[in-house]
């Protein structure tokens, strides 16, 4: 396994010592109500562990993008609200502009053992995601023991969760950290095999770097979204007015020659579901992938593709997901992610999906409990699966 080379919250005894967590509370809000609390739930077990531990429990998190001022539509109270709900106990809202000005250092001074406060919006100060020293100095003089429990912003170096790290003695990952590495980690470095990975979403060249490092690792490779009609381009086929990226074709072609070298079974569509104009009410047809009409584009696979890459899932043991097959946020659109969602919750192969429009999807379904993971961070899980260093896991003391 890709063991974790760092220190968690079992190695640390936080028994009368304040213990600043940096969560991952960027949830979803629509006029102050909290429409999806995966994330919140996702952070409860390192909560509850530390309580019990006797720590005084200092939670930080950001919420949306504030710009680096107050703005109280992103204000973290709903979610003070929320949590005091799930751990049955009072979760002290420091509501404080400054994030640590007066307020929140009253509310720290005044807590016990096993107490937790909430800090405001760390992107209420301009400095957080600039990794400023002054603003991370700040945080770290709140507490004797830092915890990074924030997937979600791993692959971001900002003071909450790594600048921060520099003015305390002891910083470890959560448990939520833990297992986020520990399924993502293993899958890319010690899969079960036949490996096989699917990527979709919109551009090749926002997933240069994954395919790229996939390459090294899988059996089969998938590719669907957007993304394909550059490889479908570079190998001679006409894609219409599909999303296409002309600076990539010749990139498009490295990669398949890559696979060759590399023996691995790279699958890109064989039909799509072609439209006459980017909207839910366009005309629709299904046609060879390679034979997009002028005037038409891709926005999803067709059926045949669907069924060649559910089957390419049947057998494998290990399967990882990172963007939609088609323009799934419209119903027309929306099969062919379906299908690949469908064929992923059906398969008794270790299923690991990274984050963002996959894992809304999955949950949309009702699938979300037939996957063994459902990765909370979008972007950090890509930047995994590039083989990248996070900087948030990064900085926390090695074991
Ligand atoms: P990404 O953020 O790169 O993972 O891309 C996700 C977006 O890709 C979604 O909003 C999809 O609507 C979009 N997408 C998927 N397939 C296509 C397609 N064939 N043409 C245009 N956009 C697509």
């Amino acid at each position: 396994m890709a063991a974790l080379n760092k220190k968690t919250v079992d190695d640390i005894n936080v028994k009368d010592k304040r213990v600043l967590v940096r969560c991952d509370f960027n949830v979803p809000l629509q006029d102050g109500k909290i429409t999806d609390e995966t994330r919140i739930v996702a952070a409860l077990p390192t909560i509850k562990k530390l309580i019990a531990d006797g720590g005084k429990v200092i939670l930080c998190s950001h919420l949306g993008k504030p710009k680096g001022e107050p703005k109280p539509e992103l204000s973290l109270a709903p979610v003070a609200v929320r949590l005091s709900e799930l751990l049955g106990q009072e979760v002290k809202f420091a509501a404080d502009p400054e994030v640590v000005g007066p307020n929140a250092k009253a509310a720290v001074e005044a807590m016990k053992d096993g107490d937790v406060v909430l800090l405001e919006n760390t992107r209420y100060r301009a400095e957080e995601t600039k990794n400023g020293e002054e603003f991370s100095k700040e945080l770290a003089s709140l507490c004797d023991v830092f915890v990074n429990d924030a997937f979600g912003t791993a692959h971001r170096a900002h003071c909450s969760n790594v600048g921060v790290t520099k003015y305390v003695d002891i910083a470890v990952v959560g448990y939520l950290m833990e297992k986020e590495i520990k399924f993502l980690g293993n899958a890319v470095e010690n899969p079960e095999r036949p490996f096989v990975a699917i990527l979709g979403g919109s551009k090749v060249s926002s997933k240069i770097s994954v395919i790229n490092n996939l390459l090294e690792k899988v059996d089969t490779l998938i590719i669907g979204g957007g993304m394909c009609y550059t490889f479908t381009k570079a190998q001679g086929g006409n894609v219409g007015n599909s999303l296409l990226e002309e600076d990539y074709l010749q990139y498009a072609l490295d990669m398949v020659k890559k696979a060759e070298e590399k023996g691995v079974k790279l699958l890109l569509p064989v039909d799509a579901v072609a439209a006459d104009a980017f909207s839910n009410d366009a005309n629709t047809k299904v046609v060879a992938q390679n034979e997009i009409p002028d005037g038409w584009m891709g926005l999803d696979i067709g059926p045949k593709t669907a069924e060649m890459f559910a089957d390419a899932v049947k057998s494998a043991k290990t399967v990882v997901w990172n963007g939609p097959m088609g323009c799934f946020e419209m119903s027309k659109f929306a099969d062919g992610t379906k299908a690949v969602a469908e064929a992923l919750a059906n398969t008794d192969a270790v299923t690991i999906i990274g984050g963002g429009d996959s894992a809304a999807a999955v949950n949309q379904l009702g699938y979300g409990d037939k996957m063994t993971h459902i990765s909370t961070g979008g972007g950090a899980s890509l930047e995994f699966l590039e083989g990248k260093e996070l900087p948030g896991v990064a900085a926390a003391n090695d074991k």
